[in-house]
């Protein structure tokens, strides 16, 4: 199965893509991570990525449009894999469409997590100070929410067009959420919602 899974920061997105994945046997693509991965290690990519992320911009569409589609062609992700904060733009969508399509493979659900603003800023901030994450304060979170606004929410109507968008509310405990993802799920493979 492949999943797309959509969300503000601070939506809960990470923790639950990591618990479904697991849940359905299926690889976990969380682009942040890779970003921040590459960032550690030094390497070019990463270092260019940091000069964005580390202000809450989007890194550039090229950029993270390979790093995901050479990942997601390798040969554990052939039965599918649960992409958790890509696409983030319409053109990444597209991208995506046309490499998929190319493999013979196909999206089957966009799950989109929805938590009010206030609720996500509260989140943000103390994650920040637990895990010292350095776009994890006032300015850059309030910039990175504006960016979701903006850039990822049109990805919607993308999404709706295509029948594959199923909304969740994230509000609740980790328990009750991963509940309400459960029941959107698409029943069988190669089904979708909508
Ligand atoms: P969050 O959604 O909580 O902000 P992520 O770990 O998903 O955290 O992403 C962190 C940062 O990595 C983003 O603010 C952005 O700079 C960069 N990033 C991750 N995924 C993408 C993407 N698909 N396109 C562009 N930039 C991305």
């Amino acid at each position: 199965m492949h999943v797309v899974f959509m969300g503000p920061p601070g939506s809960g997105k990470g923790t639950q893509a990591t618990r479904l994945a697991r849940h359905l046997g299926i690889v976990h693509l969380s682009t942040g991570d890779m970003l921040r991965q590459a960032k550690r290690a030094g390497t070019p990519l990463g270092l260019e990525a940091a000069s964005y992320m580390d202000q809450g911009h989007l890194a550039p569409d090229a950029l993270v449009v390979q790093v995901l589609i050479d990942r997601i062609l390798e040969p554990d992700c052939a039965n599918g894999a649960l992409l958790d904060g890509f696409p983030r733009t319409i053109k990444q969508a597209v991208a995506l469409d046309e490499h998929l399509q190319q493999a013979d493979r196909r999206l089957d659900v966009v799950i989109e997590l929805e938590v009010d603003e206030d609720e996500l800023i509260s989140r943000l901030m103390s994650r920040g100070e637990r895990d010292n994450r350095v776009d994890d304060n006032l300015e850059t979170i309030r910039r990175r929410l504006e960016v979701y606004q903006r850039q990822t929410t049109p990805l919607r109507g993308y999404y709706v067009n295509q029948h594959r968008l199923a909304k969740v509310d994230g509000a609740g405990t980790m328990d009750e959420v991963f509940d309400r993802i459960l029941a959107v799920l698409p029943e069988k493979e190669g089904q979708c919602v909508g």
